[in-house]
């Protein structure tokens, strides 16, 4: 997943970045709400960490101007503000959840899985395509009784192929899911893990596909027929 962090405390936005980073999301953070914008000006997010005391403006108005983006990411407010009346303040804003500060790193990665399952992200549930399972709560893919050995980003980049299967995905997309900004790096990277990624599928029934100048479809390979 794509995640944008909006905190100006440093310490806390790098903890939050190296837990996320570390299981192999994209994690960009926004220490003001102007390099807030000019992140979500560019950039679709699968979901935002929003702080609201910002050094150059109030995190409730970054949160107004989310609402009117399509599609609107889902928000989790990180605040220290931990009374009522903002939590419903902010509700009422459109935030889709709200945690107060101290939290611990393991209820925010709790919260913001079933926020991403509530807006529709990847399904909890295994995914069997022929001889392939796809385990996404236990971070597992398997070809027929055979676990896969899958480094982090690897796995992130199965995910997503299973999430859009039989969908044209291409290699611009995918950069944007696997990478974030501060990563510099060309579509020769994305190339690179989807030709591991395959090395890897080989005895699979799920397969990924070149579309020439489009990018790759994975799918269900059909039998081959006679
Ligand atoms: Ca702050």
């Amino acid at each position: 997943m794509r995640l944008l962090v909006i905190e100006d405390a440093e310490d806390l936005a790098h903890a939050v970045r190296r837990h996320f980073a570390d299981q192999g999301h994209a994690v960009d953070l926004a220490g003001t709400a102007a390099a807030a914008r000019d992140y979500l000006a560019v950039t679709v997010y699968d979901a935002v960490l929003l702080d609201l005391g910002l050094p150059d403006d109030s995190g409730s108005h970054v949160l107004q101007d989310l609402r009117q983006q399509t599609p609107a990411p889902p928000v989790l407010i990180i605040s220290a503000r931990a009374g009522l009346e903002d939590k419903l303040q902010h509700f009422a804003l459109g935030a889709d959840d709200y945690l107060s500060k101290p939290f611990d790193l393991r209820e925010l990665e709790a919260r913001l899985q079933a926020l991403l399952r509530r807006h529709g992200g990847l399904a909890a549930s295994v995914i069997r395509l022929g001889n392939f399972t796809f385990d996404g709560a236990a971070k597992r893919a398997s070809v027929g009784p055979v676990g896969l050995e899958l480094g982090r980003r690897e796995f992130r980049l199965l995910e997503y192929f299973v999430a859009s299967r039989n969908r044209i995905v291409s290699k611009d997309q995918i950069l944007e899911r696997l990478f974030s900004h501060d990563e510099e790096v060309g579509l020769n990277a994305v190339e690179l893990y989807v030709s591991r990624l395959r090395r890897k599928l080989e005895a699979s029934d799920f397969t990924i596909r070149t579309i020439r100048g489009l990018g790759y479809v994975a799918e269900l390979t059909p039998p081959a027929s006679p």
